[in-house]
């Protein structure tokens, strides 16, 4: 297994040159690309370095994050980068939260986007209280959540976390054709718009993944990594 080319820092640590991200998502791929580039960061897919991906067994975005990361760096020898994500609605007690992926298949009702964001809904309408017609404010509180893990090795001692969340409500039919997941449904404060509706610029300047991003980039730079 071959370490990262190293170049020291001014707090003497090896500078960040080549980091895998712990997904195979193309657009994850592309979106962190582009923040990382400037910083003299190139960052490789762990699926073009035959890197299965991990398992996610655990209750808390922070764990499974954090499993995917060491699990990229373990394989790879290199500083790996995951993140994890998820909707959670407080009226369903936070679900569907880390199981946001697979929320409609645990409870067989179907995969995918479109099964999940049918189930969502459905689970919503049938909690006691809630008006029907929907209210044009919505039908409940959600907001989404990202953590985000750099390790500088797998069994980096220290490894550096951001997070962020986006409040919003769940509105019951879906609008609008970008992002992906549970956009279409996720109403975004102030604008009148889903999430789905969004370009992905504005997406990018108000979401979860945005801002923990932001925050992962000036903790690489506070540290000296980048
Ligand atoms: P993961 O971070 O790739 O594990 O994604 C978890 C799941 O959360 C996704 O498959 C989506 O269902 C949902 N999710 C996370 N972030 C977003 C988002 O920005 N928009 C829509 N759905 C999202």
């Amino acid at each position: 297994m071959t370490r990262a080319p190293a170049s020291p820092t001014r707090h003497g640590e090896a500078r960040l040159e080549r980091v895998v991200l712990a997904s195979g998502n193309a657009g994850k791929l592309r979106e962190f690309d582009a923040l990382l580039r400037p910083l003299g960061v190139s960052l490789v897919a762990q699926s073009t370095l035959g890197i299965e991906p991990a398992e996610e067994p655990h209750p808390t975005f922070l764990e499974n994050a954090l499993e995917k990361a060491r699990h990229a760096s373990r394989r790879s020898g290199l500083p790996a980068m995951a993140d994890d994500s998820g909707i959670c609605v407080p009226a369903l007690g936070g679900r569907p939260g880390v199981h946001s992926a697979r929320f409609a298949a645990l409870d067989g009702q179907g995969e995918g986007d479109a099964a999940n964001n049918a189930w969502l809904i459905e689970s919503l309408r049938s909690l006691p209280g809630v008006p029907d017609p929907c209210p044009p404010a919505g039908l409940a509180d959600a907001y989404y959540y990202c953590v985000l893990v750099l390790v500088r090795a797998h069994d980096d001692p220290q490894p550096i976390v951001a997070d962020a969340s986006w409040h919003g409500r769940v509105v019951p039919e879906a609008r609008g054709d970008g992002g992906f997941g549970y956009d279409p449904y996720f109403l975004v404060p102030d604008t009148g718009c889903t999430a789905a509706e969004l370009s992905a610029a504005q997406k990018n300047a108000l979401s979860h993944r945005g801002h923990a991003a932001a925050a992962l980039l000036a903790k690489l730079r506070d540290a000296g990594l980048t």
